[in-house]
């Protein structure tokens, strides 16, 4: 069973007269890495927003887990997002910026302890905790968004361009970061980017869009060497 299905998924925003995302149609199997490429306003935000549950589904079925789940709130879904701009709470410490989504969840005192040290390990932010967003780099910033999305362990993670905001050097540490963690908790990944380079080197399969249309789904092998 794939993991998430997206069936003829249309979506046009009331004000537009035009649909931002047309018969958007794919299997996306267990512990993929699906990354969407396209120029931009081709629909790729607004896919992943969809898949999230922050957008409405104009038309079409999405099935996650085998479930039809467009009208399943986002918070029921199973799912962690990366934003672009981090969306870090900018008055909370790292800690309690990576604690947030369990806290809403009602866990215990104690274990939202252990997973928020844990996740902190392993994203090298221990001695950062007490620290507040402005104290940090673009790096570590970007290493606290993660952070809320890894600690809820989802199994399924979409980001959208998490690492736009970042030098090249750290783009290319973080992309290794994020296929470890993907590999360490098996996650299915949808991602978004720009950046060619990153696409090939993190896709299990790509897709490119154009006018929110699918022009092509393929390995990187299969989309970049033959022509
Ligand atoms: P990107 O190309 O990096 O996805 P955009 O500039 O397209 O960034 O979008 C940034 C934000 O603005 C998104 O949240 C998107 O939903 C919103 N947005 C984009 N286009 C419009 C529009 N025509 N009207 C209202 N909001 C929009
Ligand atoms: P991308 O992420 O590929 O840059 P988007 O999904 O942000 O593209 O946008 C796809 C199309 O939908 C664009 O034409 C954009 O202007 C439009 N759009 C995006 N968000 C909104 C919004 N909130 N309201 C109205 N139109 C939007």
């Amino acid at each position: 069973m794939s993991k998430i299905s997206l069936n003829n998924i249309c979506k046009r925003y009331e004000e537009n007269e035009d649909y931002s995302v047309k018969d958007f149609s794919i299997e996306i199997n267990e512990s993929e890495f699906i990354v969407f490429v396209g120029p931009s306003g081709c629909g790729k935000s607004t896919s992943l927003r969809m898949i999230a549950g922050l957008e409405d589904i104009t038309s079409g079925e999405l099935y996650i887990d085998g479930k039809l789940s467009n009208n399943v709130p986002p918070k029921d879904r199973n799912i962690a997002m990366v934003f672009q701009s981090y969306a870090l709470y900018p008055h909370l410490t790292v800690y309690d910026n990576i604690a947030f989504g369990l806290k809403i969840r009602k866990l215990d005192k104690k274990t939202i302890d252990y997973k928020v040290k844990k996740t902190a390990e392993i994203l090298n932010l221990t001695n950062y905790l007490k620290k507040k967003p402005k104290e940090l780099s673009g790096g570590q910033m970007q290493r606290v968004a993660l952070g809320r999305a890894i600690v809820k362990e989802s199994d399924i993670f979409l980001m959208d361009e998490p690492l736009s905001n970042l030098d090249a050097k750290l783009r290319v540490e973080m992309r290794k970061e994020i296929l470890n963690l993907k590999n360490k908790l098996g996650s299915t990944v949808i991602y978004v980017t720009h950046d060619q380079t990153e696409a090939m080197t993190m896709a299990s399969r790509i897709v490119c869009l154009n006018n929110g249309i699918i022009q092509q789904i393929g390995t990187p092998r299969e989309l970049y060497t033959n022509p």
